[in-house]
This record gives structure tokens, sequence and C-alpha cells, in this order.
């Protein structure tokens, strides 16, 4: 069994064959899957999914090029669904700022803001989050360290650096996605090894940062052998044990089972 625990199968692009993405998915081994919470226009859908699959569950919340669509009285009816397990992705992306001095001091205000309003959130509602993390490392470590939960969560999109590492000892876990079978992954291939194993989980971010071979092209959640593929390389442990140990870790984290 392995678990994608985040892929966008609320995302347009599988709407007409949602169905075949979930079965080439369980033809390798993948049998759970988490639709992070992104923008809240397709949360419906990712409810939806949810109920008509028993292997999709999904998290609320908002990314941070969304921040100013946060709306917390329209996500609150989401949480008490029983498939949701989580809240996010929140967190700040400072990849693409605008060009004033002035602007991104505004943008980041205003991610920073909505990435502690939800960790806030998630604490009262004892979820883990989700955590999308670029070109943030230093602001995103200094806030999770000050404000989350002992519920932890798991950091996703995951370019960054060692700083957020420090985040294992306040149970947060590190996604490993299609990102590290780039070749230009540099930054990431000199981390994976310093992520204590049992902090990974996987990822694929379907339908974006599909793995080599298929880069560029639409990902889905079948693919994850490619990742899992690239860390037995990095590692030398076995695929199957590299399956075992992050389907335990992922249980663990968003679905209470020790
Ligand atoms: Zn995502």
């Amino acid at each position: 069994m392995i678990i994608d625990t985040h892929c966008h199968l609320d995302d347009a692009r599988y709407k007409d064959d949602i169905d075949e993405v979930i079965t080439r998915a369980k033809a390798e081994g993948i049998n759970r899957f988490i639709i992070p919470g992104a923008d809240p226009q397709t949360l419906e859908r990712a409810v939806e999914l949810s109920e008509l699959y028993d292997e999709v569950y999904f998290a609320v919340g908002v990314h941070p090029y969304d921040a100013q669509n946060y709306d917390k009285s329209f996500l609150e009816k989401f949480v008490s669904h029983p498939k949701c397990v989580a809240i996010g992705e929140c967190g700040l992306d400072y990849f693409r700022l605008p060009e004033s001095e002035e602007k991104i001091k505004e943008e980041k205000a205003l991610q920073k803001r909505i990435f502690i309003e939800q960790i806030m959130w998630a604490k009262e509602l004892k979820l883990p989050l989700i955590v999308h993390v670029r070109d943030s490392s230093e602001d995103s470590f200094s806030i999770l360290n000050e404000y989350a939960g002992e519920e932890g969560g798991v950091l996703h999109c995951y370019n960054a650096n060692e700083v957020l590492l420090k985040l294992s000892s306040k149970n947060f876990y590190y996604g490993i996605g299609g990102v590290l079978t780039f070749k230009n992954a540099k930054k990431l291939i000199n981390v994976y090894p310093k992520i204590p194993k049992e902090r990974l989980v996987l990822e694929t971010d379907a339908p974006y940062l599909t793995p080599h071979p298929y880069r560029g092209k639409r990902n889905e959640p079948s693919y994850i052998a490619y990742i899992v593929g690239k860390m037995e390389n990095l590692s030398s442990v076995e695929e199957n044990v590299i399956a075992r140990e992050t389907t335990e870790n992922a249980k663990r984290l968003f679905f209470k089972i020790t």
C-alpha cells in the first residue's frame, strides 16, 4: 500500500478520466490519496470525489497564491467532513513576487497573515498542516517554529534549504515528489539523505511536477513509482521498504494510525 499525500485530483484536467487515473494508480499499489485544498473553487469537487471513492481524502485550505481569497466562513463548512484530514495547502511562496518594494512587502505580509491564520485554525481543530514552501525557507521556518501545534504537518514543494529540517523535532514530515527525478534537482538531492526516514512521505503534486521521463506531461499518482525508484537509487533502501515506511509515516501523520 502506498499513499499519495498530495495530488490535486479535483483539478479540471482530470474531469474526463478520473476513474482511469485512480484505476491506474491502484494498479501501481497506490490506494490512498489526499487532495490538498488550494483553490476554494474546486473544494466541492474534492468533497465529491472523497464521497465517490473510499480511497480519496481531502484537506481544506488556501494556497499562498490565493491568500486574498481566504474566507474562513466558507471553508468552515468542509472541515467537519469525516474525510477532511488536514489544513492546507497553506504557506509562503516568494517565487512570483510583484515588482515594487512596497508591493513585495504587502504581498509577503498578506501571505504571512493568512498562513498564520490557517496554522492557528489547524491547532484548534487538532489537524496536521500541509505546508507549501517555495523560496521562503527562513520565513516559513520561523512562523512554523513559533505557531505550529503538536499535530505538525508535512512540508510540500521541498526546494527548501536545511533550516526546515529542524522542524522534524516539531512533528513535521517531508513530502518527496517528482522534483527528485529532475536533472537540476541538486538541492533536494543533497538534502534528501539528511531527512530522517521516519519523516519521509510520498507526494506527486499531480497534475504538476511530473517526474522524469514524463516531465512536461500531465502528472498523475501512478507515476509515484518513478519517485520511489529514484529514492532507491539515492539511498540503496529497497523500493518495497521505502513504500512501507512512507506509508507508515503518512498513516501516523494523517490518520493517527501507529
Ligand atoms: Zn500542491
